[in-house]
């Protein structure tokens, strides 16, 4: 039973209908001088009706960066308040409100691009359609604006090229806080997504949005999107492992809320990883004080920019590893959130070197023993 656990009356809101969540709080939890930007945000759940629980997301309905759709509409020389289509209801919105807040601006698909090719005279566009090695490479890192811009002159009219474009998706966020500890508030944890691409600097959509032009006192539209296959222990004594670096420590807040609501009695034992320990130990104050609480037994942190080796979680549990096997063997969960390319294979690498290490099991006896984790829902992962 967890601590949320009330009867539960069906929301208004959903994915389709979104809430407008009042922000009550937005701040950068990375100190000064570090290289990334991890927002901690909090939202007004007030009349919503939601309710969730640990493991669950929030999504957010984004908007586009208003400079990116001035961008477009000065490179095709277009008319801000011309009417267009936006779905097959034909239901129409003014250009500059349809791009700012219906179609999906910075992502490049192949479709959209073939199409497009139907709409230009280029010849090098026609080449470059025809060759999908370079198709995929040309997709990389690229937006609209590129396309638009490289491409010209478009014999298409604005509802043309408009029709190619494909709705905005909303973006999903594990929830980085307990209901039962802050009722009618979701609190999240967002990395502001940056990146240098063929000499222009691009935004994440969502992420930047909310490190750069949401403040308290606005609202954003929000659904709560439950995921059942990230749950902490139906009993309160079991313990638990959560390896959550950098923006995956966001569902272990959760969980740590929760269980200190829920007077747990299992242990908790943390990896965290980041880049540096002085400007990117995200919550490490609030850490600091559920280990002499004693909601959470233990804290191992990898800072990968501060040593000349780079350590990482995946480092950590090994040096861990005899301690690590116990817990499993007692009973314990274990947890992974956050990097789904690079950290969650390395640590489920690592698990099964662990678990061959100590439990003197050959490979195929050390993954069939944490695919029986797995099965037990004693191994769940929360990766993107
Ligand atoms: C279940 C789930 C839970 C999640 N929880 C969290 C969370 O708690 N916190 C969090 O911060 N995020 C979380 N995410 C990720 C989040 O949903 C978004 O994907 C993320 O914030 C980026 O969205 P955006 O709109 O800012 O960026 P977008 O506009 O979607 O841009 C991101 C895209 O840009 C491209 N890109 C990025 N870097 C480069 C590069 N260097 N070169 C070329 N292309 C690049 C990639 O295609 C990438 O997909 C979660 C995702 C899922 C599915």
């Amino acid at each position: 039973m967890q601590a949320t656990d009330v009867e539960k009356v069906p929301s208004l809101f959903s994915r389709t209908n979104p809430f407008q969540a009042r922000v009550l709080k937005n701040v950068n939890l990375n100190g000064e001088g570090s290289s990334k930007e991890t927002r901690h945000i909090e939202l007004s759940l007030q009349g919503s009706g939601f309710s969730y629980e640990p493991g669950d997301c929030l999504g957010i309905v984004p908007y586009n960066d208003p400079e990116l759709v001035t961008l477009i509409l000065e490179v095709m020389k277009w008319d801000a308040d011309t009417t267009v289509v936006i779905n097959k209801q034909n239901e129409t919105l003014p250009l500059k409100e349809a791009l700012l807040k219906h179609f999906e601006l910075t992502l490049l698909s192949k479709k959209i691009v073939q199409q497009a090719a139907e709409l230009s005279e280029s010849k090098e566009l026609k080449q470059l359609v025809a060759d999908a090695e370079k198709m995929k490479a040309y997709t990389h890192g690229r937006d609209l604006l590129d396309l638009l811009s490289e491409f010209g002159p478009w014999k298409a009219s604005v509802h043309e090229i408009v029709a190619l474009l494909r709705k905005l998706p909303p973006r999903l966020y594990s929830v980085a806080s307990s209901l039962a500890a802050n009722p009618e508030e979701v609190h999240l944890t967002i990395g502001a997504v940056h990146y240098m691409a063929h000499g222009r600097e691009r935004k994440g959509v969502c992420s930047v949005m909310c490190a750069e032009r949401l403040n308290e006192g606005d609202t954003i539209p929000v659904f709560i999107q439950v995921n059942k296959h990230f749950r902490l222990p139906e009993t309160l004594e079991h313990d638990i492992i959560m390896v959550g670096p950098g923006t995956g420590i966001a569902p272990f807040r959760s969980f740590i809320q929760e269980r200190t609501v829920s007077k747990a009695t299992g242990k908790a034992w943390l990896f965290f990883g980041d880049q540096r320990a002085a400007t990117d130990f995200l919550y490490q104050q609030e850490l600091e004080q559920y280990l002499q609480a004693g909601v959470l037994t233990k804290i191992d942190a990898a800072f990968s920019r501060d040593t000349d080796q780079k350590v990482y979680v995946q480092h950590n549990m090994q040096e861990n590893s005899r301690e690590l096997f116990a817990w499993l063997e007692r009973g314990a969960y274990f947890y992974v959130c956050g990097d789904k390319q690079n950290m969650a294979k390395d640590v489920h690498n690592t698990l099964i070197d662990i678990i061959e290490k100590e439990g003197q099991l050959s490979r195929e006896d050390a993954e069939a023993y944490l695919n029986g984790l797995q099965e037990q829902g004693r191994y769940q992962r929360d990766v993107y």
